[in-house]
């Protein structure tokens, strides 16, 4: 059966992966965006497709995953690879490579790749939150990704702080310009930067002492006192923040991405924060980390070209 190429293109690397009908992934090569050269971008792509090929003997089906969005009409908006802003990318890779190419948001390639991790295959609905550099979620329903009219749905990080987020952080808390024109969008909090940010303008009285997300989750594990505070309200922070999208959406299951993700107090604590801040009586959805870590993106590029015999293929694997 046909292969399915991914690619995972970020603002510095583009990750290429090769995966069989079961999903097994069978060659991954990496290579540095060309971030402000289109030709040479258009080249470094349909060069992976080519020789992969020549090497299998057959035309694989193309997704790509990428920061941005591929809007009604066929521009590709992304702002992290200027080359690509504004261009008609899918139609100029589909007249060089002769087949369809799909093109996703990489937050929605991630949350393709985890609702066909095998026991979520058959949920209803899967959103996908990251909490990396940035905050982002993709979401599926009954197996296909939702998209919106411009690729560009479930834009979280743009969402901006709820109402009890100042009386929880204090008057002191700083209300961030973000670069998408508003005042207090998520992503500046509830990211692993904006995790960090919080504690050190709490804590940190010179830029010397300021101290990375990393750190704050080990401290919080030795019983650091800074760190437990801390903790407790971002957790309170994420539940206020995302359950409006609970209350909007009603998903099956919630899963984390993201180098935060990693951080098992989500887990433990969320489900029972949550309770505060949407309906009474309904129940929270099952909330889980993700399966897949960092392929998931790559993985869920390859996955916009699944079929019911790919489909199956994974299930009996
Ligand atoms: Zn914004």
């Amino acid at each position: 059966m046909v292969q399915l190429y991914g690619f995972d293109i970020g603002g510095t690397k583009i990750e290429f992966a090769v995966f069989n009908q079961k999903m097994e992934i069978l060659h991954v090569q990496r290579m540095e965006t060309p971030k402000n050269d289109y030709a040479l971008f258009l080249k470094v792509i349909t060069d992976f497709i080519g020789n992969q090929d020549l090497k299998s003997g057959e035309l694989g089906t193309i997704g790509i995953g990428l920061p941005g969005q591929q809007i009604h009409g066929g521009i590709t908006r992304c702002n992290n690879i200027p080359c690509i802003d504004g261009r008609y990318l899918q139609a100029d890779l589909e007249e060089i490579v002769g087949r369809p190419v799909k093109i996703a948001n990489d937050a929605n390639c991630f949350a393709l790749s985890e609702s066909f991790e095998k026991s979520l295959i058959t949920s209803s609905s899967v959103l996908a939150l990251i909490l990396g550099t940035g905050f982002g979620a993709g979401l599926v329903i009954n197996g296909d990704l939702y998209e919106g009219h411009n690729g560009a749905s479930l834009e979280v990080g743009h969402m901006r702080l709820p109402c009890d987020a100042q009386e929880l952080l204090g008057n002191t808390v700083s209300l961030v310009k973000c670069r998408c024109g508003q005042t207090g969008c998520l992503d500046h909090y509830l990211s692993g930067r904006g995790f960090a940010d919080l504690y050190n303008h709490r804590y940190s009285s010179s830029d010397d002492h300021v101290i990375s997300a990393e750190e704050i989750t080990r401290r919080y594990y030795q019983g650091d006192h800074k760190a437990q505070i801390h903790i407790n309200e971002y957790l309170e922070l994420l539940a206020m923040s995302i359950s409006g999208l609970l209350v909007v959406l009603d998903p099956e299951v919630v899963v984390f991405g993201g180098g935060l993700s990693n951080f098992n107090a989500i887990y433990d604590k969320l489900p029972e924060l949550l309770k505060k801040y949407t309906l009474n009586n309904r129940p929270i959805p099952s909330i889980r980390k993700a399966a897949f870590g960092d392929s998931g993106g790559v993985r869920g590029a390859a996955l916009l070209n699944v079929t019911d015999d790919g489909l199956a293929a994974i299930l009996d694997s």
